[in-house]
């Protein structure tokens, strides 16, 4: 008899079936450029440091801008505190410590981890891009971390010790954009490793870490950010995305939605009643004006 089995589609296969990476010959050019000019220690050191501070403030922008356009106050969660000058600065000025004197010498220490764990940077070792690789470890990244800031955050929250470390990110009751890393020290070390354990786990290459810090920080913003824009918001076709709301909700009421990026732990630990009774509070009183 023969044997009718369908052979199924390798996962190169696949990607035959998808359309090239439009920007892919540039990609490589400025890839391969910078792997032939910088050693390892300067690319894991510097130039993380330059995809970082690049992505957080193009990140922030959009919510700089909107508070100066009127009709954007609409969007803001807590319309009632809006953004003030001498918040911001402040925390720019926190935030610039925290950058350069906390998180540099981490990236540092990210190339003694790619070379211990033999972690290529080269085009040749580039993974392929698409769903089944870059995409999904990502998404396994945020995963790991998700499930590292839930249960650290609700023990930063213990009463012993919030006062010491976790009072610090919770200064703005109204969060922007920029406040997504205004943390103490300690705090930035304690749910930064978060960060950490999904490249230890599943990074291919250094892009991979590149990757998933963008995504990180595009997130991270996007839930500080104070606005709840409709339908723009890509992160929303991710099924258990929290979102601005929901993180915006932890600052204005100091407990539940411990989370940072998705809402499950919140959903089997109870830790979001509370947000979930004040927006049918809402919802009751919106009808009941109709
Ligand atoms: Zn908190
Ligand atoms: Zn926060």
């Amino acid at each position: 008899m023969e044997n009718a089995t369908v052979p199924l589609l390798t996962p190169d296969q696949f990607l035959d079936y998808l359309p090239e990476n439009p920007v892919k010959e540039s990609f490589a050019r400025a890839w391969i450029y910078m792997t032939n000019n910088y050693t390892k220690f300067q690319i894991a050191t510097w130039g993380s440091l330059i995809v970082h501070e690049l992505i957080y403030f193009a990140a922030c922008m959009p919510g700089i801008i909107f508070q100066f356009i009127p009709f954007m106050r609409r969007f803001k969660i807590q319309s009632n505190r809006p953004e003030t000058f001498e918040g911001q600065w402040k925390c720019f000025k926190l935030l610039m410590f925290s950058h350069f004197c906390i998180q540099l010498p981490l990236m540092a220490g990210t190339y003694v981890f790619t070379e211990f764990f033999n972690i290529p940077y080269g085009w040749e070792e580039m993974p392929p891009w698409f769903v089944y690789n870059i995409a999904l470890r990502v998404f396994g990244c945020a995963v790991i971390e998700d499930t590292w800031h839930y249960f650290l955050h609700s023990a930063l929250h213990d009463k012993r010790i919030y006062k010491h470390i976790h009072k610090v990110h919770h200064h703005f009751q109204s969060p922007f954009g920029m406040t997504a890393e205004y943390a103490h020290p300690a705090e930035t070390l304690i749910l930064g490793m978060g960060f950490f354990w999904g490249i230890l786990l599943l990074a291919n290459h250094v892009v991979l870490m590149w990757a998933w810090v963008m995504i990180r920080l595009f997130e991270t913003i996007d839930v500080h950010s104070g606005y709840e824009i409709p339908y723009l918001n890509v992160f929303h076709l991710v099924p258990f995305y929290g979102g601005a709301r929901y993180h915006d909700f932890h600052h204005y009421n100091f407990t539940g939605n411990y989370s940072s990026t998705f809402t499950w732990w919140d959903k089997i630990f109870g830790t979001d009643r509370q947000f979930k009774e004040y927006y049918a509070k809402l919802e009751g009183k919106k009808e009941k004006k109709q």
